[in-house]
């Protein structure tokens, strides 16, 4: 049998299964305008010390999103071998060409890394950071936490989420992590579009996968990047990597797996919000007044809840377009 896969042409900077802390580079070689032999270099730290679990954490997935790669960056700094039993790969701008350019999107190729798994070692720039992460280091990995958060177009209550799935066994591991991180809110989630995720490549692959949505509005806040780093913390102690008690407080447990949670706008215009981030909001209840962008004297259209519990995320800047997606109402479990 000949092997039709073609090879993918990245290539880490650093041993990946070496003792001690490996600061390197995935190069992926990059012709264009700029440079005709140029690569793009996306930052890697590994940091094993003997057997134990692999935990493979990353940031910038989208790049304008930016709690997991201050928290990451954070980590790759400050973890030494020796606290480590195990290993932990870092990739804090997994998208380093979208995190380069403030962007959601490569502005190579266009590529939405979170919707182009599992990828395509023959494909575009996008497709193959996407086919690498799932042919060499997902594969090692025991457990994978991919930091999100709203980037420049929405923002969320800080929430870790786990999906449902399956595999009762796998969903409650997914589950148990999630808890670990320890987020302020917690989210049992459905995806309004699933395939193509890292999510679902990886937990297709049958790992341990926790995300997050901690922010957004394309910037990160000092308590966002406290929840972040601790949270990473917290996962790599209850994956039995970091030695020490996972530090647990209060964390509101909310649901979008049921109802109708997600709300879309169903013209451009301008939005006067009537519920903030984290508060109560009953179905039925405007969540937000949509001014006409040409003229005064109309009257707004109110976009209303249609269904009780609390508003998780919602539309940044301060115009939205028809379709964009204004408000997610999340339940809160008892
Ligand atoms: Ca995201």
């Amino acid at each position: 049998m000949i092997d039709a896969r073609p090879a993918n042409p990245i290539a880490p900077t650093v041993p990946l299964d070496t003792d001690g802390v490996h600061h390197g580079f995935l190069r992926l070689p990059s012709s264009r305008d700029e440079s005709a032999w140029g690569s793009v270099m996306i930052p890697i730290t590994v940091v094993k010390n003997g057997e134990g679990p692999t935990a493979l954490l990353t940031g910038a997935n989208h790049g304008d999103e930016y709690e997991g790669p201050v928290a990451l960056q954070g980590l790759a700094c400050d973890l030494t071998a020796d606290r480590v039993s195990g290993r932990v790969i870092i990739v804090p701008y997994m998208n380093t060409p979208a995190f380069r350019a403030a962007r959601r999107t490569s502005p190579l190729d266009g590529g939405n890394l979170n919707r182009l798994f599992p990828g395509r070692p023959d494909g575009t720039a996008t497709e193959k950071i996407a086919d690498f992460f799932m042919e060499s280091l997902v594969p090692t990995a025991d457990l994978v936490l991919d930091f999100h958060s709203g980037g420049k177009t929405l923002d969320f209550v800080p929430f870790a989420a786990a999906h449902l799935l399956d595999d009762p066994m796998q969903e409650a591991a997914c589950f148990e992590a999630m808890k670990a991180f320890n987020a302020p809110y917690s989210m049992a989630l459905r995806e309004i579009d699933a395939v193509g995720m890292f999510d679902t490549a990886v937990e297709e692959a049958g790992k341990v996968f926790v995300s997050t949505e901690l922010g957004g509005g394309g910037t990160v806040t000092a308590r966002s990047a406290r929840i972040a780093r601790r949270g990473a913390e917290n996962v790599l102690k209850h994956a039995g990597i970091l030695a020490g008690e996972v530090e647990m407080v209060p964390s509101v447990m909310i649901d979008t797996t049921v109802g109708d949670c997600f709300h879309f706008s169903e013209r451009d215009g301008l939005i006067e919000p009537m519920v903030d981030l984290g508060e109560k909001v009953d179905k039925g209840a405007p969540l937000a007044a949509i001014w006409s962008l040409e003229r005064t004297g109309e009257k707004p259209e109110f976009v209303l809840a249609k269904r009780t519990g609390i508003l998780a995320a919602r539309h940044f800047p301060g115009l939205v377009k028809m379709g964009d997606c204004l408000a997610v109402v999340a339940s809160v479990v008892d």
